[in-house]
């Protein structure tokens, strides 16, 4: 049993002191740029080993703040991370190798180019839901991008925010990578700054004042954002798997995970057979002694009160209004505990149908025809994810043709974020820009074009003046 620790927080930097910072990852900026491959991956390197060399301290960090289970936080912060890291390391020098694009036949002789050059000073400002991967994961794509960063951790999970300023002072001069400590305020002064990229996880909210303030500079930003992120059960979907993943996603982290899968909209005729099927897989959390869920080690608790008591709120407001708790409901403020719960009768005038959930909630709609579903889900924000239980082929292609979403997984919830290969974001609402593998490090780099001409003639000049009558008919 992992127990609670103490922390103690370094003091909150002036606006004069972050400025400071921030002059002089300016003046550093343009070596960093020069930096080789080679030197690149070293960094990044050292950075895996010493995440693996301290990822006790940080597996304690991360349960200190929310009970997090070490193992969930060995697949969910150190395994995301570490497998982002090794696959930047394989790709990176054939990601910044200039890529060679074909030239017109009209502009022959010329050759075409672009270089991935690095913005130069990015801001990187983290939610709390997971803390390490969520501030770390974007740095590796500005480290390997070849430039400096200033990055805010959230101010919520002090002990993981805590072990990634002792990580990063570790490795790097602050003239590099600097982690700057505190909320509001201090996110506030950084806005302030005229950086070269903001990438931003968090919510929809304020991910507005971060792009207003973006704007300001003009400064380009990659907003990880949240909303709902539906599930649709089609009739032809296996139950007890869907029943299994549907309530693993919802579960991880509490449901406190940007694409969890938020509701589950069932066809009326299947309701009953899923729902035993849903309570069923609530099972995996009570532990081989037979403790409950409510006693269990593999679920971890609601990050502040202010959570607990929105999510409470949630329940209490859709059982006044002729929701049905079928599984759970029970709340513990002392231990900050939200059971896994099912709300079943729900309609969307309910506040838990109106805002992200964000917990271990889940609640159930029905419908007749799938189209009402899809015009129901298309009546909300883009989602970030949107879930889709379906064993027809033909179906599924159609479902996705007419719906959108920043990325969809089809027969499982959350899995799609584990494929490097896949860009992760949202659509409007639920983000702007994409991370994750390559794309993630394009969001650091200005894809420069360069064209090269040839000396001398070139066809281009056919057009320049004198105008004649027959050069206006080309
Ligand atoms: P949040 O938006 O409250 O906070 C995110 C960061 O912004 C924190 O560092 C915080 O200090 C700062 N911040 C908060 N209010 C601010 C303000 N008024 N001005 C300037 N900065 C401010 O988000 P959160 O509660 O930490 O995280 C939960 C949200 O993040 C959910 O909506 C979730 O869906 C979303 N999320 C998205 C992703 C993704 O990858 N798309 C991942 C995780 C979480």
């Amino acid at each position: 049993m992992k127990h609670q620790h103490m922390i103690t927080t370094t003091p909150t930097l002036s606006a004069v002191q972050i400025k400071e910072i921030f002059e002089l990852q300016k003046s550093k900026a343009p070596e960093v740029k020069l930096s080789s491959v080679k030197e690149r991956v070293a960094k990044l390197r050292r950075l895996l080993v010493y995440m693996l060399d301290h990822r006790t301290d940080l597996e304690q960090a991360v349960y200190n703040d929310f009970q997090k289970p070490f193992q969930e936080t060995a697949l969910t912060e150190i395994y995301t991370v570490s497998k982002d890291i090794k696959h930047t390391i394989r790709h990176l020098k054939g990601w910044l190798k200039p890529k060679k694009v074909s030239t017109p036949l009209a502009m022959l002789g010329s050759s075409s180019k672009v270089y991935f050059e690095p913005k130069g000073v990015a801001l990187i400002l983290a939610p709390w839901n997971y803390p390490f991967y969520l501030t770390i994961g974007p740095l590796i794509y500005a480290i390997a991008a070849g430039n400096c960063a200033m990055v805010k951790p959230s101010e919520l999970t002090p002990h993981t925010s805590l072990f990634i300023e002792k990580m990063l002072r570790n490795l790097f001069p602050k003239d590099e990578v600097c982690v700057i400590q505190g909320g509001i305020d201090v996110s506030t002064e950084l806005l302030k700054l005229k950086f070269d990229h903001i990438y931003f996880t968090g919510s929809p909210q304020v991910g507005k004042i971060v792009m207003e303030a973006a704007a300001k500079h003009l400064t380009s930003v990659t907003l990880e954002l949240g909303g709902k992120s539906p599930v649709i059960v089609d009739d032809s979907a296996d139950l007890e798997d869907t029943a299994a993943k549907v309530m693993w996603g919802k579960m991880v982290n509490a449901g406190q995970t940007c694409i969890a899968p938020d509701y589950l909209m069932v066809s009326e005729n299947k309701l009953n057979e899923l729902l035993p099927k849903l309570k069923e897989a609530i099972k995996i959390l009570q532990d081989p002694e037979g403790r409950g869920v409510k006693q269990s080690t593999s679920f971890a608790r609601i990050i502040n009160e202010k959570h607990f008591y929105r999510l409470r709120n949630l329940i209490d407001d859709a059982v006044d209004k002729g929701a049905n708790v079928v599984y759970g409901g029970e709340v513990d403020l002392e231990t900050k505990y939200i059971a896994p719960t099912i709300l079943t009768n729900v309609t969307p005038d309910m506040q838990v149908m109106k805002e992200e959930i964000f917990g271990p909630v889940l609640p159930i709609m029905t419908y007749t025809e799938t189209e009402e579903a899809l015009s129901f889900v298309a009546e909300g924000e883009k989602p970030l994810a949107f879930y889709l239980f379906c064993r027809n082929r033909t179906l599924t292609e159609l479902i996705i043709k007419n719906t959108t979403a920043g990325s969809t997984c089809i027969n499982d919830c959350l899995v799609q974020l584990a494929n490097p290969n896949l860009p992760f974001g949202g659509v409007n609402n639920s983000g702007i820009g994409k991370g994750n593998g390559y794309y993630g490090f394009l969001e650091f780099v200005n894809q420069r074009s360069v064209l090269k001409q040839r000396v001398g003639f070139t066809g281009i000049k056919l057009f320049y003046p004198p105008y004649t009558e027959q050069k206006g008919k080309m």
